[in-house]
């Protein structure tokens, strides 16, 4: 097998987090992050440039893992970051980057939680601590020692801070960290505040900033759709529908995306296959031959299994996730409207990925419309079209080979000819549904993302994922699971995981609350060290369940 590490095994990170790396299913280095680890690596401060969406937080979580020692247990670096979410986020990274450095551990700090259960979890050794400001400097009141072993700082989403009123708070966490340390900014712009920022606490800081040379593309029909990431396959299902395509890419951008897209569109009958990085190169030939004669209609791949892969036949490109810069996006989309045809190109845009959207419009200087989900009407007249066309060189021809038989079995069902052509429409469209009632009651809702930008949940306003606990049941104990919406997860899911792995009555299990970035699942207390063994390596939607006990005070 031609296993594809790309450039991750050049990078001179430490072979375990190039392991876990690839266990996530990345193939090769984002540009961001192949200019910036080495960078971070090498020991130098630096700015980095860079929106979400571009790979940033591995950017700089996998060298800064590489300088962690797991036999210190005391806070060695802190990732400041605007809000909760996305603090949560960056934590959650972090822990699966570290999947395979035992004795390395991570704390989330931020407002709207306990402090206690956050402070203890850095007394007992977390050597990384990923906080909000305002939170943190709350602790720094009750320790001013607390950073004091903090060699490596980052700053993410620094104007996003600052736009939140982080300044002065800033100011307080620089001053209780050793000068020594090594300081990295991300920011997806540099306003003068942040450059006064950098002049006053970064040292010789390199530059960091994915060019963007203007890019231009024609003869592709461009659009994008605003959708939450839980919705992407049944939304690319929907698109399909109504889409005139002969042959389709859809990038994604890990092995377990192309997998899991490939089994959805695979169940709804389209002749599609995965390429990533675990293919063999004669079997990826043999995927791309058969795209080419027509066996194959869509492929799902990674931007590096797709590399080099010329199939005239491709009308349609599907960016169901975001390329990570515009080059890319534009290279992508360049394999449709090959030899003068036309060619459609479509990105899915998750809320967060609002601002990647607009750099693609600025580099490639055009608008890339916004399209909108087919509704049941739409579906429904793009099936009778196809079926319409599918019969349409069949009327008038095929009398004379099957007319006589068409008599006989109407003599011998002694029914209508409308009947019995009613009878074999049902079977030629095989159970698909062709009324828009039934179309109605079965499509199940995908709600497009709104267009404005929703309020983050910054610290001194109300975070949006605070909610009162829900009192607990005697004998039960709440845990939680770095899974949450965002990763696809329904209440469904983490149920039959427990049920299946855990081997529990459905009766043992109690409240389940799935929120943005995490849930909360109530167990037995009694057996709960045994039960979360049981779901030690379970995986929900293609991803870890680690399951823990979650402690309230
Ligand atoms: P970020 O810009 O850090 O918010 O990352 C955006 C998304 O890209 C996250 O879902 C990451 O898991 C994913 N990602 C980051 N780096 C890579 C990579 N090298 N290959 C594939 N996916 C990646």
């Amino acid at each position: 097998m031609t296993q594809v590490t790309g450039g991750f095994a050049e990078l001179d990170l430490l072979p375990s987090i190039v392991a876990a790396v690839i266990a996530t299913g990345y193939e090769e280095p984002s540009p961001i992050q192949a200019q910036a680890i080495p960078v971070i690596l090498a020991g130098h401060d630096m700015i980095g440039q860079a929106q979400t969406g571009t790979g940033k937080t591995a950017a700089f979580a996998l060298p800064i893992l590489c300088r962690i020692d797991p036999a210190k247990k005391e806070p060695q670096a802190l990732v400041l970051a605007p809000t909760r979410e996305l603090a949560l986020q960056v934590a959650t990274a972090f822990e699966t980057y570290a999947k395979q450095m035992p004795g390395v551990s991570v704390v989330a700090i931020y407002g709207g939680a306990p402090m206690g259960p956050q402070l203890k979890a850095i007394r007992h050794g977390a050597q990384i601590i990923v906080a909000t400001p305002g939170r943190l400097c709350d602790h720094l009141r009750r320790d001013e020692n607390l950073l004091s072993t903090v060699h490596h700082l980052v700053l993410d989403e620094a104007d996003e801070m600052l736009k939140l009123g982080f300044m002065d708070d800033l100011e307080v966490i620089f001053n209780a960290m050793p000068e020594s340390r090594q300081t990295v900014l991300f920011s997806a712009t540099l306003p003068a505040s942040i450059r006064a920022i950098a002049e006053r606490h970064l040292r010789e800081p390199k530059h960091i900033k994915i060019a963007a040379k203007t890019q231009t593309v024609t003869a592709i029909d461009q659009a994008h759709l605003m959708i939450h990431a839980d919705q992407k396959i049944p939304a690319v299902l929907r698109l399909l529908e109504v889409e005139d395509f002969d042959a389709l890419i859809a990038f994604v951008r890990t092995k377990q995306a192309t997998l899991d897209l490939t089994s959805a569109l695979e169940a709804k009958g389209y002749k599609v296959a995965a390429l990533n990085g675990d293919i063999a190169q004669n079997q990826r030939e043999r995927v791309i031959e058969s795209l080419k004669d027509g066996r194959l209609d869509i492929v799902v791949a990674t931007d590096v299994a797709a590399r080099g892969l010329d199939v005239p036949r491709i009308t349609h490109v599907f960016n169901v996730d975001m390329p990570y810069d515009p080059e890319s996006y534009v290279h992508r989309i360049g394999r449709t409207g090959r030899a003068g045809r036309e060619g459609r190109a479509l990105l899915l845009v998750t809320p967060r990925e609002r601002r990647m959207l607009q750099v693609i419009e600025r580099v490639t200087g055009q608008k890339v419309a916004e399209a909108r989900l087919p509704n049941p009407q739409q579906v429904l007249d793009a099936r009778i079209r196809k079926l319409t066309a599918s019969l349409k060189p069949l009327v008038g021809e095929a009398e004379a080979s099957h007319g006589e038989l068409l008599d006989r079995l109407i003599a011998d069902l002694g029914c209508e000819p409308r009947a019995l052509a009613a009878a074999l429409l049902r079977k030629v469209t095989h159970g698909q549904t062709l009324s828009l009632a039934e179309l109605e009651r079965e499509q199940p809702l995908v709600p497009s993302a709104p267009r404005e930008r929703t309020p983050r949940s910054g610290e001194g306003r109300e975070p949006r994922e605070r909610r009162a606990p829900l009192p607990l049941a005697e004998g039960r104990v709440r845990c939680r699971t770095a899974l949450g919406t965002r990763d696809g997860i329904a209440a469904r899911n983490l149920l039959g995981a427990i049920l299946n792995e855990g081997g529990l009555a459905r009766e043992a299990i109690g409240r389940i609350q799935v929120r943005e970035t995490f849930s909360l699942v109530e167990l037995p207390e009694e057996g709960l060290e045994r039960l979360l063994g049981k779901l030690k390596d379970t995986r929900v939607a293609g991803k870890a369940l680690k399951l823990r006990r979650y402690r309230e005070d």
